[in-house]
C-alpha cells in the first residue's frame, strides 16, 4: 500500500475514543479461529447444546459443519418460531441522498466512481415518505452515501423528524459518527443503526478503503457501541461476505454483536448478511465465493447462536433465496426496494444511480402475500408508543 496512505488504526481529529475493550476481545477471538480444526463431533456438540457458546457457534460456521446444513435450518427454524412466533417485518430502505467522501474500491458510489449524484431536499423526503407509508410500511430505513459534508447530521436529524411522522420504527444506515451524535439523531426520532464493518480483518480492511473517514477501522467498529452510549435502542451488525475469508468475517460479526449484547443487555441486536454484489466499475477485486449453501450455514449458524437477533434478508439475493430463508432464520424483510435516490412518489424522477443491482424487485403488496403463502405472518411494526 502507498505510504501517502494514513493509517488505518488512528483516530481522525474530533473521532470520539471510547474506553472499551470490546475491539480487541472480537480480533483476538478471530484471529484465534482456526475453522479447519472443528470436528463431526465438534458440530453435533454444538448442535445438542441448548445454548450455544462462541465455540460451539465457531463449530457451527466451519467446514466441518456442512454436512449439517439440513439439520442447522431445522433448529434454526425452530429457534425462530420460539422467539418470533410466525412474524415476519417488513421495511423498505430510502436513499435519502448517495454522495460519499469514501474510496472503498469495491463499491460503485465511491467518491471516484463517475455516477450521478443526488441529495433530496425536505420536500422531496417528505413525498417519498407519504408514498411509502401509502403502501401500508410502517417501518423505515434512511440511507445516505458516508458523506458528513453533503448529509451532515442536522439533515439526517431532520429527515428523522419527518420520518417520525409517517412511521414507527426508524432505522439508519449512514456514516459512523461521535455517541453525542446518536443522541441527537435518537431525539429526532431514530431508533437503530446498522454500521457493515464490511471485513473485521484490519489489514485486508486497509487495501478496501483507501480514503475517507472511513478507512480508520476502529471507529467504524465502535460505531455500536457509541450508538448505544447514545441512547439507540437497537444496533445492527454485518460483514460484507466475500470481501474476505467470509468465516472469519462471520465469526467475528457474530462475536462483535455477542459481547455488545452481554455488555448492554437491553440492546436490540440485528444481523444483515450481505453478498458482495456486482458494482458498477468493480473490476478491482475478485469476490471470494460465498455461494447460496454457505450463506445458509452463516444465517443458520447466526440464530442458533444468537436466538433473539433479527435476522434481514437484503435484495440481493433472489426470491427464492429469500422466500426460502424468512421459513428459517431471517426475521425482516425489505420490499419496494429501489437503490437510487428519490424514485417513490409518483411524480419523482429517479436522480441518482443505484449502489447495487437488486434481485428482487417485489412490491410491498407481493412480498406481503409471498409470506402469508407461507403460513407467515407479515408484521409492519409492533412496537406500540405510550
Ligand atoms: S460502501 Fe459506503 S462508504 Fe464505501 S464508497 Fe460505498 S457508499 Fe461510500
Amino acid at each position: 500500500m502507498s505510504e501517502e496512505r494514513i493509517n488505518h488504526m488512528e483516530y481522525m481529529t474530533g473521532m470520539e475514543v471510547l474506553e472499551s475493550d470490546v475491539m480487541d476481545k472480537v480480533i483476538n477471538h478471530m484471529e484465534a479461529y482456526d475453522y479447519d480444526k472443528y470436528t463431526e463431533t465438534d458440530v453435533r456438540i454444538a448442535l445438542n447444546n441448548d445454548y450455544r457458546t462462541i465455540e460451539d457457534f465457531a463449530a457451527l460456521l466451519s467446514p466441518a459443519a456442512m454436512p449439517f446444513l439440513e439439520e442447522m435450518a431445522q433448529l434454526a427454524k425452530e429457534e425462530t418460531r420460539k422467539h418470533f412466533g410466525n412474524s415476519v417485518y417488513m421495511f423498505t430502505p430510502l436513499y435519502l441522498a448517495n454522495y460519499c467522501e469514501n474510496y472503498c474500491i469495491y463499491c460503485g458510489f465511491n467518491c471516484h466512481n463517475k455516477i450521478r449524484r443526488a441529495k433530496l431536499n425536505f420536500d422531496e423526503i417528505e413525498k417519498e415518505m407519504q408514498a411509502i407509508a401509502k403502501t401500508g410500511l410502517e417501518e423505515v430505513l434512511l440511507l445516505t452515501g458516508e458523506s458528513r459534508k453533503m448529509s451532515d447530521v442536522k439533515y439526517i436529524g431532520e429527515a428523522c423528524k419527518i420520518a417520525r411522522k409517517y412511521f414507527k420504527m426508524v432505522g439508519l444506515e449512514v456514516y459512523p459518527m461521535n455517541s453525542d451524535e446518536y443522541e441527537y439523531l435518537q431525539e429526532c426520532g431514530a431508533d437503530f443503526v446498522t454500521v457493515f464493518q464490511e471485513t473485521y480483518n484490519s489489514d485486508k480492511y486497509e487495501t478496501l478503503h483507501l480514503e475517507g473517514h472511513k478507512r480508520i477501522f476502529p471507529y467504524r467498529l465502535n460505531a455500536q457501541e457509541r450508538a448505544l452510549k447514545g441512547g439507540m435502542r437497537g444496533v445492527g451488525f454485518a460483514a460484507l461476505l466475500g470481501l474476505d475469508d467470509f468465516r472469519k468475517d462471520a465469526f467475528a460479526t457474530g462475536v462483535h454483536a455477542y459481547l455488545l449484547q452481554r455488555k448492554y443487555p437491553h440492546a436490540e441486536i440485528a444481523f444483515s448478511c450481505p453478498r458482495l454484489r456486482p458494482i458498477i466499475n468493480n473490476d478491482k477485486i475478485n469476490p471470494k465465493d460465498v455461494h447460496e449453501k454457505q450463506l445458509v450455514q452463516v444465517i443458520t449458524a447466526y440464530r442458533l447462536f444468537m436466538p433473539f437477533a433479527n435476522i434481514t434478508i437484503s435484495t440481493r439475493e433472489c426470491e427464492r433465496f429469500r422466500n426460502n430463508v424468512i421459513g428459517l432464520a431471517a426475521t425482516k424483510i425489505s420490499a419496494g426496494v429501489s437503490t437510487g435516490i428519490g424514485s417513490h412518489a409518483e411524480d419523482a424522477e429517479d436522480r441518482g444511480d443505484n449502489q447495487f443491482e437488486i434481485a428482487d424487485n417485489r412490491s410491498v403488496d407481493e412480498v406481503y402475500e409471498a409470506i402469508k403463502s407461507k403460513g407467515l405472518q407479515p408484521v409492519m411494526n409492533d412496537y406500540v408508543y405510550l
